[in-house]
């Protein structure tokens, strides 16, 4: 029973490897006509970088605005509400000053 199910299984996906096979010789075909190996590998390397960008971004944390705390309306830095000089103009001590 179980060797019916393997079996319409396995040409199913010798099916779909040798279709995908075709169309990445075909692809073949067309880029050795277009583009150079150097430009292929100055893509593949250009890549790596970008990867440890998005792993960066990952490892930092952007915390929100805490509550105690104001954006001052000057230099639009975030300050704890100690230093700020003015509730109305929302300024730290630093712009006030
Ligand atoms: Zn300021």
């Amino acid at each position: 029973m179980a060797t019916d199910y393997d079996a319409p299984r396995k040409t199913d996906e010798d099916a779909n490897e040798d279709s995908i096979e075709e169309l990445k010789a075909r692809r073949l075909d067309k880029n050795s006509g277009k583009v150079d190996e150097d430009e292929a590998a100055a893509a593949e390397s250009f890549e790596l970088p970008g990867a440890d960008l998005s792993h960066e971004e990952l490892a930092v944390q952007v915390l929100p605005r805490q509550e105690d705390e104001f954006t001052c309306a000057s230099c639009f830095l975030v300050h704890h509400r100690s230093q700020l000089a003015s509730q109305t103009k929302m300024i730290c001590r630093d712009c006030a000053a």
